[in-house]
């Protein structure tokens, strides 16, 4: 296929076209501009899709333009924050894209402890701004990721066993219907629709600003990895899953099996050994900490302890280098009720056959105060597992791809006697029975009834969609 002849193909009404150009205060952007290419981009490298439009919106104003310009073409419409959904839904072929990237605009208050971000904020953007008040609003562990599709899938991170999941802490949003309509949402205000964007994506409208309360975090932490040889995985998870029992909610930590990556903090001898580590961030008091973590610590043999204090938003950046943008990523998710013998043989033994030296699988620790909210409270729906596993297959370009994503594939098919659920925002483009699996059965029969309410000729349909009917 030559490249961009699916945008160029399409053919726009030039007069629609020139109205938008003239109402924006972004820009408009169409194959062939010099910023195409780039505004096309998006996180997955292995993406590559050619929109017929980009809108780049710089406000509210703008995305309520560029809505009505989608209705108006009758084409695709993708609505893009950080950029950083898996399966690459907020890029598309031949239609128009609604980008939400330079929207970047933060307040924190600290007196009433709440912070107001758009929808182009980063996740990094929002934690340094808060964290200039030692506080944070709980999400990603990456950086780079986008706060707003995050934080409509729910949003999982270092701080959730203590301050539960992003959309736990918060208190608003204004959003933009398909009808082009300024909508507020809160506990007060349209409730419905704000229990439907705290974790139902963007089934229902465009969100453009968010309202989140703040809690006390750091800003100095204990945080950091600990390395044992990959061998000994099977070892280290059934200690590990002993010792986790009866850890604080102060606590949350991620296993992570990889080879170790060249990075300065890692001697040069353990560069590309494959190695099981978890990783600790607590976020109580750093002496107590230290007691809380030494058991694990000390379990074995460790190759590398790089646990230590230090400012949390180091910490929460100690992933960035893993996952830049550009390289080829393939994921598929589950959530699992415990780390029970089976589960653990199964994950030892797939560590081990992982052939990209830039693979890294995560297993979340959940529990704590999202275990708390009530079930029914979001659409989130998995309050009540005790780990999320991402088994994310990582090459640098498309060589190796396929057999990665083949050993993801296969790692993921013999884990599923163990699946319980699964987090949306994990999901790649795997069909409606799984985005009813992510929320459950009458969480997702409620989720269509306000689809119907809001959208119900299925607009914002590039998403985990949630049909109407
Ligand atoms: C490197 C990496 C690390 C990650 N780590 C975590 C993690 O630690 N915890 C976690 O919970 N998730 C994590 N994720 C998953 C992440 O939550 C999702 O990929 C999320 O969708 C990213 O949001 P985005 O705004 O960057 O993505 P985008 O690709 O821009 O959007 C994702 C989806 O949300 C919709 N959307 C975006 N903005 C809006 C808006 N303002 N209004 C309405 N709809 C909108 C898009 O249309 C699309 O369907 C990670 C993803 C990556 C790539």
């Amino acid at each position: 296929m030559p490249v961009g002849s699916t945008a160029t193909d399409v053919k726009l009404d030039e007069a629609a076209v020139r109205e938008l150009e003239t109402s924006l205060r972004g820009q408009v952007v169409r194959p062939g501009d010099p910023t195409y290419d780039q505004d096309r981009k998006i996180w997955n490298g292995s993406i590559d899709r050619y929109p017929a439009l980009i809108a780049r919106c710089a406000g509210v104003a703008d995305v309520i333009a560029a809505v009505r310009f989608g209705q108006r073409t009758g084409l695709p419409v993708a609505v893009r924050g950080g950029g950083h959904s898996f399966p690459g839904l907020s890029m598309c072929d031949g239609g128009v894209v609604i980008d939400l990237s330079h929207m970047k605009g933060i307040r924190v208050d600290p007196e009433t402890r709440t912070a107001r971000a758009q929808a182009g904020v980063l996740l990094g953007e929002l934690d340094r701004e808060t964290q200039a008040f030692g506080m944070a609003v709980p999400s990603g562990i990456v950086t780079h990721t986008g706060m707003a599709g995050l934080t409509l899938g729910g949003g999982i991170g270092w701080l959730m066993r203590k301050y539960g999941l992003t959309v736990d802490q918060l208190l608003s949003v204004d959003l933009i219907t398909a009808g082009g309509e300024f909508v507020k949402a809160s506990e007060r205000e349209n409730p419905d629709l704000f229990w439907g964007v705290r974790g139902g994506g963007g089934n229902f409208g465009i969100v453009t600003d968010f309202e989140f309360r703040l809690n006390p975090v750091g800003p100095t932490v204990l945080a950091g990895p600990v390395l044992w040889p990959m061998e000994e995985s099977p070892n280290v998870l059934r200690f590990y899953r002993e010792w986790i029992k009866d850890v604080p909610d102060e606590l949350t930590t991620i296993v992570a099996h990889r080879y170790a990556p060249p990075l300065p903090a890692i001697p040069t001898e353990l560069h590309g050994k494959p190695v099981v580590m978890v990783i600790f961030c607590h976020v109580g008091p750093l002496d107590e900490g230290e007691k809380v973590v030494r058991p694990m610590r000390e379990f074995g043999a460790p190759l590398l302890d790089l646990c230590a204090r230090k400012p949390f938003l180091a910490h929460q950046a100690m992933f960035d280098p893993s996952f830049p943008a550009g390289w080829w990523y393939y994921f598929r998710s589950a959530d699992l009720a415990e780390l029970s013998d089976g589960a653990i043989d199964i994950i030892a033994a797939n560590a081990l056959k992982m052939k990209s030296r830039l693979t890294a699988f995560p297993i979340f620790q959940l529990g704590g105060a999202i275990s708390r909210v009530g079930e029914d409270d979001t659409p989130y729906n998995s309050r009540k597992a005790g780990h999320t596993i991402n088994i994310n297959a990582t090459t640098e370009t498309g060589a190796g791809f396929d057999e990665e994503r083949a050993w993801s594939k296969n790692f993921w098919e013999e884990l599923e006697p163990y699946h319980t659920s699964v987090y949306v925002n994990f999901l790649l483009d795997e069909g409606e029975e799984r985005i009813r699996q992510a929320y459950g059965p009458a969480r997702y029969d409620r989720l269509k009834a306000l689809k119907r309410q809001y959208d119900p000729d299925n607009f914002f349909r590039l998403n985990q969609n949630i049909p109407p009917n």
